[in-house]
């Protein structure tokens, strides 16, 4: 089985098609397509938010959706290939998810060493 791609025009197996959730039915643009296609949107995005990004207020508050508290968006990191333009988390909030993630790294690291010290000991 297989259909053509209406994207690039390539016939391939239905396996390298995407069903959709809604309908149960394989998409008509290709997995390469549909992927090439975000990619762009992302580029696309990104090129628009920096723009966006130059103008903005950066008074304007924002609430951020961790801690729900309002902070002006001078509190919050870049990120342009994000739709609004900023994480939604605040500064203190992504500084605090990376300590976090920081240790729950080191834990793991340490169980599995100890685990090899136990195992040749
Ligand atoms: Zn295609
Ligand atoms: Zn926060």
């Amino acid at each position: 089985m297989s259909q053509t791609c209406t994207i690039c025009n390539i016939d391939k197996q239905l396996s390298e098609f995407y069903i959709r959730s809604e309908s149960g039915n394989y998409r008509k643009d290709c997995k390469e397509c549909v992927g090439k296609r975000k990619i762009e949107l992302r580029k696309k995005n990104t090129i628009v938010n920096k723009e966006k990004l130059k103008t903005i207020d950066k008074t304007q508050v924002k609430t951020c959706s961790n801690c729900n508290k309002q902070k002006q968006l001078s509190e919050f990191s870049i990120s342009p290939a994000n739709k609004t333009g900023f994480y939604s988390w605040c500064l203190i909030c992504s500084r605090k998810k990376y300590k976090n993630q920081k240790k729950i790294y080191v834990t793991l690291v340490f169980q599995k060493s100890s685990h090899l010290i136990q195992k040749y000991s």
